[in-house]
C-alpha cells in the first residue's frame, strides 16, 4: 500500500522527464504568491519616428497605444487559454496566469530615419558586388554574365543596367541559368543590339535590420536594466513585423500599418524570445506537442498549437515548462534579475507567516518580513532588490541551510532585527529573547 502510494507519488516527476529541475518554479494555480511572486520586467518603450514632419508611427497624442499594447500582452500572460490539442504525453498541462507582467517604466520619442527603417530595398552600391556583362544577345534576349550565381535571385526581379551601348535602364529578370562558368539571365523586355562596350548590371537587394542592436546600442546605450522595445518602421510594403533577439531589446515594426491586437499578439510573442522561448515547431520542453503545424492558421485540437510562440491565429496559451523556464532563469541568472521591478512599495512586501522553506531560487521585492516566531528557511538563493530588505520579528529566525542571501545590484539594506516591546521596556531584567539568523552548510549573506 505505501509503495503503492509512493509511485503515484513520483508519476508527476516521471511524466515531466528532463525538464524535472522546472517544477518548482511553475506557479500553479495554488502556489502562494511568496515562494512563487509575479515577475515584473521592466520596458522601456522607444518610438522611433521617421521625420518630424511624417513621423509614420506613434505621437506622443496617440502615446494611449502604447498603454493599450501592454495591457493586452499582460492580459495575455496573466489570462492564459487552456492548450488547443494533446501534448506528446497526451495531456493538456495548464496554469492559467503565468505570473509574467511587463511594466512601461518608461517612453521615449526619437525622430531617426535610420533608426526608424528596418527593413527597406535599396539598389546595390558596391561596385565590387556588381555583375560584369560578358554578353548581350538580341536574338535569344539574354544577357551573359560572368561568373555562376547560383542563387542569383534580385530582389523585385529588376536590374540596372549600366554602361551598354543601347540598353542602359531598368530591366525585369525571367529567369536565370548556369552556362558553363557563367550565368545566362532572360530578360522581360526587348533587348536592343549591342556591340562594343557591355557594361554592368546592378541590383536590388533587401537590407533588413530587423534583429539589429543599432537602436539599442543609440538610444539605449546597450543598458541592461531594462527591456527596451523599439517601435520603428520599413518603408518597404510588409505588414508588421518584429525580432527580439535579446533579453535587453526587442524591434517592432509597422505597428500603425496592423491590427493593433494583432501587434499585441506579435510583441507577446517576441517578448516571450526575449524572456528564453524558442518556436514550438520543435519543442523546447517536454510538455509540448512533439510537432507543431506552422503557418498562420487558426489553432486546433489535431496539429497547431494555440502557443505564443507558434504561428497560429490564437497565441493564447504558454506550457507550465515554458512558464517554469522564465521563472528559473530570471531568479537565476543575476543580469536578467535586475531588468525586473526592483523599486520598492508597499505592495511588494513578501510576508512570512508561517514556517516555511524556500527550496528553489526566489527573486524577493521590496521588503520581506518574517512575523514573530516564525522561521524561514533558505537552501538555495534568494536574490534581494536594490535597496530591499529583510525584517526580523521577535524570535524568529532566517535559516540559509546551504543557499545564498544576495543582492545581483549590489545594495540591498541587510537584515533589520525588530524588538518586541516588553523587551524595550524592561530588557535589561529579561532573558534576552531575540531573532537569529543561522548559517549551515556553508549558507552566505552577502551585503
Ligand atoms: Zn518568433
Amino acid at each position: 500500500m505505501k509503495f503503492i502510494f509512493k509511485i503515484l507519488l513520483l508519476l508527476p516527476g516521471f511524466i515531466l522527464g528532463q525538464n524535472n529541475h522546472l517544477e518548482s518554479y511553475i506557479p500553479f494555480d495554488s502556489c502562494k504568491f511568496s515562494s512563487h511572486p509575479i515577475l515584473e520586467i521592466k520596458v522601456w518603450v522607444h518610438v522611433l519616428q521617421q521625420s518630424a514632419e511624417t513621423p509614420k508611427n506613434i505621437t506622443k497624442d496617440s502615446s494611449h497605444f502604447i498603454d493599450e499594447q501592454f495591457q493586452w500582452i499582460n492580459k495575455i500572460y496573466s489570462n492564459l487559454k487552456p492548450p488547443s490539442r494533446n501534448n506528446s504525453n497526451n495531456e493538456r498541462p495548464y496554469v492559467k496566469d503565468s505570473r509574467i507582467q511587463f511594466l512601461v517604466d518608461t517612453i521615449s520619442y526619437h525622430i531617426d530615419s535610420n533608426g526608424w527603417e528596418r527593413m527597406e530595398i535599396v539598389m546595390e552600391k558596391d561596385t565590387n558586388r556588381w555583375l560584369e556583362i560578358l554578353e548581350i544577345n538580341a536574338d535569344s534576349n539574354t544577357i551573359t554574365i560572368k561568373g555562376v550565381k547560383n542563387n542569383f535571385r534580385p530582389i523585385l526581379d529588376s536590374l540596372k543596367v549600366f554602361g551598354t551601348n543601347s540598353n542602359n535602364g531598368i530591366l525585369h529578370t525571367l529567369y536565370a541559368k548556369k552556362e558553363g562558368r557563367n550565368t545566362v539571365i532572360y530578360i522581360k523586355e526587348t533587348l536592343k543590339v549591342s556591340e562594343g562596350r557591355e557594361g554592368f548590371i546592378s541590383y536590388f537587394k533587401k537590407v533588413d535590420k530587423n534583429c539589429n542592436k543599432d537602436n539599442w546600442v543609440k538610444f539605449a546605450n546597450e543598458n541592461k536594466e531594462f527591456l527596451h522595445v523599439f517601435y520603428t518602421g520599413a518603408s518597404s510594403s510588409v505588414p508588421a513585423f518584429g525580432c527580439g533577439p535579446s533579453p535587453f531589446y526587442l524591434n517592432v515594426s509597422k505597428f500603425l500599418d496592423n491590427g493593433r491586437y494583432a501587434t499585441a499578439q506579435l510583441t507577446a510573442h517576441e517578448l516571450g524570445h526575449c524572456i528564453g522561448l524558442r518556436h514550438t515547431n520543435t519543442p523546447q520542453f517536454s510538455d509540448l506537442p512533439r510537432k507543431d503545424k506552422f503557418g498562420w492558421v487558426n489553432c486546433n485540437s489535431n496539429n497547431v498549437s494555440n502557443n505564443i510562440m507558434g504561428y497560429n491565429l490564437c497565441r493564447n496559451y504558454l506550457s507550465p515548462m515554458q512558464i517554469g523556464h522564465i521563472h528559473y532563469r530570471y531568479s537565476t541568472i543575476n543580469e536578467l534579475s535586475l531588468t525586473t521591478n526592483n523599486l520598492m512599495s508597499n505592495s511588494s512586501k513578501i510576508v512570512i507567516k508561517k514556517n516555511t522553506n524556500w527550496d528553489k531560487n526566489i527573486l524577493s521585492k521590496g521588503t520581506l518580513i518574517i512575523k514573530k516566531n516564525k522561521t524561514l528557511t533558505i537552501s538555495k538563493n534568494l536574490l534581494m532588490p536594490k535597496k530591499g530588505v529583510i525584517v526580523l520579528e521577535k524570535n524568529s529566525k532566517i535559516i540559509v541551510d546551504g543557499g545564498r542571501i544576495y543582492s545581483p545590484s549590489k545594495n540591498w539594506n541587510g537584515v533589520i532585527r525588530k524588538k518586541g516591546k516588553a523587551e524595550n521596556k524592561k530588557w535589561h531584567c529579561r532573558k534576552k529573547v531575540n531573532s537569529q539568523i543561522v548559517l549551515l552548510n556553508n549558507g552566505e549573506i552577502s551585503y
